[in-house]
């Protein structure tokens, strides 16, 4: 196939550049876990150029250590020379994807659930007393949600405001399409506060994400063309998205899959830094989780702690930061290092005895939920909601006050 055979040479020339330096090496999570060189980006690297050389061929082996790649970035943003390793992971799995038996089941799953995600939402819905529960108790889902009533989508397509400061569009991604609808009501909240109109595209599909992490490029191909022939139309100052992984294939996995990026997704921190106004100092202290998309995939990580300044809100910054271990498919096929990182994430947020864990990212709040429950877990845009007086009288409060 052409495609095939001119991403594997546009790939070759990127991966010689290597100079063996390892710094990719000491930041990767999984060779953190399993200290051999097969874990680490740098040999997954050499791996997937000898893969593309036609010098190793697929193996069960070779499989694990190209998919239990978390994605993560930290590699990409310490390499001197500027390679991708991300990107050359996602083409190695391009490569193995027909021998990874491992991850058929999986595959299948997620083509239905994005070529029918109504569907998939009702059928989930009508089993989720028994099959959510069945598939936890086995561990073969990272945590069981709570299903709302009906997806984010469904709420009309324009909110409008009395002063129009300008027009905005939401990108809500399934995870709050399908799980967290308060985060995109919330965001909308907030816009409208600031005097933006909020646009919701009624056609938005999945970004792609999930298929391109398990080697199903032409289908995320399909949704990418879809997505920017919906996104690329809107006459809007900015194309917002709560999700991290959604935002950086908008912006940088397009560019990839089909040669054409949507520059006006950004992180919502991008967006609303300069539009907030400065509050008095407040009761409550909390610590902030980075996602790994934000921080290494866009380069974010000034701008949600400005955020929290703004909002009044003391900032207890953990010793460490590292991944929460979620990596979406990542957290079902490796299920006990995805664990292990979640706890030890957790742990760290823990010991800043802040009395809320914030982040920026809804699968980062659903899987480190799992390791703080006893904390409450929350999205940067519900503080920003709470700490701008912005949530009525009937809604819960979601900052823990300090100890
Ligand atoms: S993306 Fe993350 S897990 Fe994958 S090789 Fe790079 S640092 Fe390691
Ligand atoms: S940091 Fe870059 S140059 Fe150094 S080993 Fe990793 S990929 Fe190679």
């Amino acid at each position: 196939m052409v495609y095939n055979t001119v991403m594997q040479q546009a790939l070759i020339p990127d991966l010689s550049r290597c100079v063996l330096c390892g710094s990719c090496k000491a930041v990767c999570p999984t060779y953190e876990l399993a200290a051999t060189e097969g874990m680490s980006a740098r040999g997954r690297l050499a791996l997937v150029k000898n893969l593309s050389d036609g010098r190793l061929l697929p193996s069960p082996l070779l499989n694990d250590r190209i998919y239990s790649c978390i994605l993560c970035g930290a590699c990409a943003a310490v390499c001197p020379l500027g390679i991708d390793i991300p990107e050359a992971i996602y083409r190695g799995r391009r490569i193995l994807r027909k021998s990874d038996r491992k991850r058929r089941f999986l595959r299948y799953l997620l083509r239905f659930s994005t070529t029918w995600p109504d569907l998939s939402f009702k059928l989930l819905s009508l089993s989720s007393d028994f099959l959510l529960p069945f598939l936890s108790k086995r561990k073969l889902i990272p945590f069981r949600p709570d299903l709302p009533d009906q997806p984010f989508h469904v709420i009309e397509q324009v909110h409008k405001v009395p002063k129009k400061k300008g027009r905005v569009a939401v990108f809500a991604g399934c995870s709050v399409n399908f799980f967290l609808p308060h985060l995109g009501e919330s965001l909308i909240n907030v816009l409208q506060a600031l005097g933006y109109e909020v646009i919701l595209p009624k056609d938005e599909l999945c970004c792609g994400a999930p298929l391109r992490a398990l080697g199903m490029d032409e289908e995320a191909a399909a949704l990418a063309k879809q997505n920017h022939h919906v996104l690329s139309r809107l006459r809007v100052e900015a194309i917002l998205s709560l999700c991290p992984t959604c935002t950086l294939s908008l912006r940088h996995g397009y560019a990839s899959l089909i040669g054409k990026h949507i520059d006006k997704a950004m992180d919502i921190s991008v967006f609303l830094r300069d539009k907030l106004e400065q509050k008095s100092p407040i009761d409550a202290s909390i610590t902030y989780h980075d996602p790994c998309h934000l921080r290494h995939g866009l380069g974010i990580w000034n701008e949600p702690r400005e955020i929290i300044a703004k909002a009044g809100i003391a900032l207890k910054e953990p010793r460490e930061s590292g991944c929460c271990g979620f990596g979406g498919t990542f957290s079902v096929s490796y299920r006990e290092m995805s664990e292990q990182l979640n706890k030890k994430q957790a742990a760290h947020l823990l010991e800043t005895g802040a009395g809320t864990i914030v982040t920026s990212c809804p699968g980062c709040m659903l899987h480190l939920g799992q390791a703080v429950s006893d904390k409450p877990m929350i999205h940067l845009i519900e503080l920003i909601e709470e700490a701008y007086c912005l949530r009525t009288l009937y809604q819960e409060p979601v900052l823990a006050q300090s100890v």
